[in-house]
């Protein structure tokens, strides 16, 4: 078949104006199209295959024949074939330079990628008259490209994933620069905080619009002070959701350091806490409840016992009041005399009116509250209403208070600790024969305060001391075995420690600690 086209390019190229060796000219142009670093062809106008160079026949390991009545398309890899036919198809239609890629099968039969290249060849008046083309093996250059796109789509697919992890993460997570400022913030949070809210609002320090008024010195406290210690740290406060209502979250934060070991962000999680701190709130309102009941129920029992400790004032007060009334009637009313006894009715009075308050005290139901107190105004209360029930069981009872040891607490529910503990010892100490002793010790122990509660009945056994303070354990017949359950979590809830132990070779010793309160000085004085 006749090379028209590679001739016609021939008589194009030729310029030299002499006589032309077309032979020789068409021979050297073969030569030069074969030496060209690519596979080149050609077609007529209508984009049929009218001359393929010996490279390419090589390369598809065809005759030129084989290749020209349809060869050349086989060699196509058949996923490209219906690219290729619709890039010549547009090509055709539009009469404009195209390239392609596509797989061609080598001899050997490896398909290696090709850059298809063909452009228009027009004769002298402009007319398409067929099309001209190189294919280049770019199969290296293709490699190298589909690693990247390869890598960049795997990175694009772990982002992804990434993205979608932490949408799914069930807590509202954040991102700070080294200084604090945040920087991103989940679409868990826009969701949580409702329509309004958006990047600008809350990036930097904006968030603090959206928690409590009363947490939000303490939060910028604590991010201040994690900030400047570099370690993860945590704390709890109320953000407001969409609907107005504020929620408790923990939010947690670590730093992040780059490979230099530089501190450049920081990654935080918020979780939502309120159903838990709401279980949290109402087991600590059914222990108050629970150690409101036992303190009633044990105001209850020692009934008889103080109902004869205010009947003594007032019986006092009687006594007293005859006697000034003796000492007024008569020819000459002894005034002074009358004035003594008067002066022991108003002292009486207070002590009654004393022991009522305590008691109005002792059986109040409030909500547990933290004064600064001090022990030696806080347990000599409860040992003075119980002197009735001492001098009944006749148990001498010693107090060792140190002035001035001031903690933090609630005095109500610190009472109930003592009068639970005073009342175990005395009966503890109900069937033991010999004198009884009850000491009430207070005293510095390092920063705590140090309260102890001593007897001299049958001690602890030989089991571990721990398991006096399980709910329901009792060893008595009328126990229910609240009573040191409920100490200890009035004494953990005030910071401390509660424990037991044998007193030596006789009786018990119950310890509680209870951190001091700021600058407290105090001394051991023995009453
Ligand atoms: P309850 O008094 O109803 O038994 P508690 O929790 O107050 O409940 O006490 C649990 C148990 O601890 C008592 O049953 C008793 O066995 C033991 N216990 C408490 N105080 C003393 C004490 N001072 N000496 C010996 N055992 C004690």
């Amino acid at each position: 078949m006749k090379d028209q086209s590679v001739e016609q390019r021939h008589q194009d190229l030729d310029h030299s104006g002499g006589p032309p060796d077309l032979h020789r000219e068409a021979r050297d142009l073969r030569r030069l199209i074969n030496a060209v670093p690519g596979l080149v062809w050609s077609t007529d106008a209508d984009g049929e295959m009218t001359f393929l160079s010996q490279p390419y026949l090589d390369y598809i390991g065809q005759s030129l024949d084989a290749a020209l009545a349809g060869g050349w398309l086989d060699a196509v890899h058949a996923e490209d074939v219906e690219g290729l036919l619709s890039t010549r198809a547009a090509a055709l239609a539009k009469g404009q330079a195209v390239e392609h890629e596509v797989r061609l099968r080598r001899a050997d039969g490896v398909y290696r990628w090709m850059l298809f290249r063909a452009s228009p060849s027009l004769d002298e008046a402009g007319k398409l008259i067929g099309w001209a083309g190189v294919n280049i093996d770019i199969e290296n250059r293709k490699g190298g490209r589909d690693a990247l796109r390869d890598s960049e789509a795997a990175l694009r697919e772990s982002e992804r994933q990434l993205q979608q992890i932490i949408a799914s993460i069930p807590g509202l997570t954040w991102r700070a620069d080294a200084q604090g400022n945040i920087t991103y913030w989940s679409q868990t949070f826009f969701e949580y905080a409702g329509a309004d809210a958006t990047l600008e609002d809350i990036i930097g320090y904006g968030f603090l619009n959206y928690i409590h008024p009363d947490d939000r010195d303490l939060v910028m406290q604590t991010w201040v002070s994690i900030l400047q210690s570099g370690q993860p740290g945590e704390s709890e406060t109320r953000i407001r959701r969409a609907d107005g209502q504020y929620r408790w979250f923990l939010w947690r934060v670590s730093p992040f350091f780059d490979s230099a070991g530089k501190l450049t962000q920081w990654f935080g999680i918020n979780v939502d806490i309120e159903n838990r701190k709401r279980a949290e709130e109402e087991l600590r309102r059914s222990q108050t409840e629970l150690a409101h009941v036992t303190r009633m129920t044990t105001m209850g029992e020692l009934a008889v016992s103080i109902a004869h400790e205010v009947n003594q004032p007032l019986m006092a007060i009687v006594m007293n009041a005859s006697a000034s009334l003796r000492w007024l009637d008569g020819d000459t009313p002894d005034i002074p005399m009358a004035r003594q006894a008067l002066d022991r009715i108003v002292r009486d009075g207070h002590r009654a009116g004393d022991i009522i308050t305590s008691l109005r005290n002792l059986a109040r139901k409030s909500a547990p509250r933290l004064d600064r107190l001090q022990l030696d105004q806080v347990i000599p209360v409860v040992l003075d209403l119980l002197q009735g029930e001492l001098a009944r069981r006749g148990v001498v009872a010693k107090m060792q208070i140190g002035e001035n040891l001031a903690i933090r607490g609630d005095s109500t529910q610190l009472q109930q600790v003592i009068l639970n503990l005073i009342m175990n010892a005395l009966e503890a100490m109900a069937g033991a024969t010999g004198g009884q002793r009850l000491t009430v010790r207070a005293q510095v122990c390092g920063r705590d305060a140090i309260v102890s509660v001593t007897d001299t009945g049958p001690g602890l056994g030989e089991d571990d001391p721990e398991r006096l303070f399980d709910a329901f354990f009792s060893t008595k017949a009328e126990g229910i075995g609240m009573g040191l359950s409920i100490c200890r979590s009035i004494i953990e809830a005030h910071g401390g420690r509660i424990w037991a132990a044998n007193n030596g070779a006789r009786g018990s010793v119950f310890s509680f600690t209870l951190p001091l309160a700021e600058g407290t000085d105090a001394d051991v004085v023995n009453r």
